[in-house]
Order: structure tokens, then C-alpha cells, then sequence
């Protein structure tokens, strides 16, 4: 099986009746995108930028952020590389931080609310983006995004940090392309306040299965409760990726989901393009993709959302993973 799903490296993701479909790396640190390159995927759709800066005494300068990220985009060589910005807090804490948990780290100062809360840290991670956005196709990404009023507020200091490279002469692409994460439910509800601010969204079915059920996902007390095809966290996937959509912008999911082969032809279905995922599942969702009629799987990823209950949804799902199409 391994060696057929090699063959698949280098074509074009191609669903039955002609789609295509953008199939993303989710990387951690630079080291990773050899396991990008064997894979060939189309980009980097989620650098977890914070990994760059934990289990360590001094947080990387602006330098030493920008040749991360430049080395990134020169191996990428022209496709998208999707930097998020810092998403510390909950269950990564910076070590050079008065570490102090908070009482629920989960709903306390984590992602964007942790970087708005620092101006200068964000500045100078703002600022590294952007000076790689020189070297090749990087998009920027904001983790956690509530309301518009939070994105407003990223919005001013990403234009502060142009501005500072323009006074300095440093160049960067005046277009780079800036997105939110959509992983809180209010984001979901207010998305079409958000869309006209932004260019894409990206979906993090981790954060948002965690956020919908009120179910710490790091919480081994609550796993048997963590679910990701819940209806409600179904409904709001649908519901984002048929918002975004209609406003022509482009839309990935990010989260563990999109790795999933059992649920790549509902999210088909929903009407997903773009596929976001740690390397190593790239080949067995790419192989899925080849197998299914995207247009086949609407009327069935619908019947989907018409369920109310867990058997009722893994019935369906069953059904439609088994069939030949
Ligand atoms: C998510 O929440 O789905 C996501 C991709 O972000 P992370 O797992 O890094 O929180
Ligand atoms: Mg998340």
C-alpha cells in the first residue's frame, strides 16, 4: 500500500468528476519541510510559529525569526507558506514568562489575546513575517480570532509593522495575504463581519470541537466527550466553509479532521478545496480524494447535517465511505 500511495507523489489532486484539490503541510519547525518536499505537498498551510520559541531561556529575536521563516519560504520555492503567529497559553507556556497558571488557560490569555496583550513581542514577530514575505509566498495568519473589534486590532499593528519596514527600507510584499483561524464559535457567528477585513480563513476543527462542547482537549477526564463529528461542530464547519465561500474567499481546515480519510468526503462534501494536514497523511488523503466525486458528495454530506444523533451520523458516515464512486 505504501508504495502505491508513493506513485501519487508529483500528480495532481484531482477529484473523480475534475476538482482540484490543495492538499497543505502543517509543520511545527523548518527541520520539517523535507517531510513537505517527500510528500509534495502545495504549501505549507499552518507553521506553528510557536514551537520557534518554547523550552528556551531567551525568545528568538526579530533576526533570528525572519531567517526561520525566509529558510522556510526558500524551500518551498513560490508555493504558500502559512505562518500563524504566536499561539501560547492553555498548554504551551513560554519559559521565559512568570509562569502563573491561570485559572482556565483554555478561555485565559492564549494565542492573539496573548499577542495583543504584548504590542512589542507581536511587533517584532510581525515585522520577521514580513521581511520573509520578500523571499517567497507567505501568508499570515492569526490564531484564536474572536470578534472584529480583536481583528481590528491585529489589522493596526500588522500596518504599524509595515510601516516601521518602510521607514527602515526593508523590503516585503505589500499583498501578502493575511487570514484568521476560525476555532471559536463566535468566529463562526460573526464570519461575515470578519470576511471583508481578511483574505482567507482556515479552520481549526481542534479548537473549535474543544470551544463548541465546552471539552478540554487536553483533558483525559473528558476525552470520551472531545468529539469532532458532534453535530453542532459539524454544523459550524459547514456553515464557515459555505460562508467563506460565497464571499470568494478561500477556506482550509487545519485541524486534526483534515487528516482524516474517514472524513475527507464529507468535508468535500461541505464544499472544502483546501486541505491542511501533518505531512504524513498527505498520500492516504490525496489517494481518497482521487476515489470521490466531490459532486456525488454534497446531497450526502447535507444528509449528514440532517442528523441529530452520534449512531445516526457514524451510520452515514459508513455509508458513504464505502461506497465505490
Ligand atoms: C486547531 O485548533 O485545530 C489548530 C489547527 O490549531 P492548534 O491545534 O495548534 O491549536
Ligand atoms: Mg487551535
Amino acid at each position: 500500500q505504501q508504495a502505491g500511495l508513493a506513485n501519487l507523489v508529483g500528480q495532481n489532486t484531482l477529484t473523480k468528476d475534475g476538482r482540484e484539490i490543495k492538499l497543505y503541510a502543517n509543520i511545527e519547525l523548518p527541520s520539517d519541510v523535507d517531510k513537505v518536499r517527500d510528500v509534495d505537498a502545495d504549501g505549507i498551510g499552518l507553521f506553528r510559529s510557536e514551537f520557534l520559541f518554547l523550552n528556551r531561556t531567551h525568545l528568538p529575536d526579530e533576526n533570528e525569526q525572519f531567517e526561520a521563516y525566509k529558510s522556510v519560504a526558500f524551500a518551498l520555492k513560490g508555493k504558500p507558506v502559512t505562518i500563524r503567529t504566536l499561539d501560547i497559553g492553555a498548554d504551551k507556556s513560554l519559559s521565559t514568562d512568570d509562569y502563573v497558571v491561570s485559572p482556565n488557560p483554555a478561555l485565559g490569555l492564549r494565542a492573539v489575546r496573548y499577542s495583543l496583550a504584548r504590542p512589542d513581542m507581536f511587533l517584532t514577530q510581525l515585522r520577521a513575517i514580513l521581511r520573509a514575505s520578500a523571499y517567497g509566498q507567505i501568508k499570515l495568519l492569526l490564531p484564536m480570532i474572536s470578534g472584529v473589534e480583536q481583528l481590528r486590532a491585529a489589522l493596526v499593528l500588522i500596518e504599524q509593522a509595515r510601516e516601521q519596514l518602510r521607514e527602515a527600507n526593508i523590503p516585503f510584499d505589500t499583498r501578502m495575504a493575511i487570514g484568521v483561524m476560525v476555532e471559536i464559535p463566535s468566529a463562526v457567528l460573526v464570519l461575515s463581519s470578519l470576511l471583508p477585513l481578511i483574505d482567507f480563513v482556515s479552520i481549526g476543527t481542534n479548537d473549535l470541537t474543544q470551544y463548541t462542547l465546552a471539552v478540554d482537549r487536553a483533558d483525559a477526564d473528558v476525552a470520551h466527550l472531545y468529539n469532532e463529528t458532534h453535530p453542532a461542530v459539524l454544523e459550524l464547519i459547514a456553515r464557515t466553509i459555505i460562508t467563506a465561500r460565497k464571499a470568494k474567499k478561500s477556506v482550509s481546515v487545519c485541524g486534526e479532521m483534515a487528516g482524516d480519510t474517514k472524513l475527507t468526503r464529507l468535508l468535500l462534501g461541505f464544499g472544502l478545496r483546501e486541505f491542511s494536514m501533518q505531512p504524513a497523511q498527505i498520500l492516504a488523503v490525496k489517494s481518497r480524494v482521487m476515489n470521490s466525486s466531490a459532486k456525488k458528495m454534497r446531497k450526502l454530506a447535507d444528509a449528514v447535517l440532517e442528523c441529530s444523533e452520534q449512531a445516526e451520523i457514524r451510520a452515514c458516515l459508513k455509508q458513504i465511505n464505502a461506497l465505490n464512486m
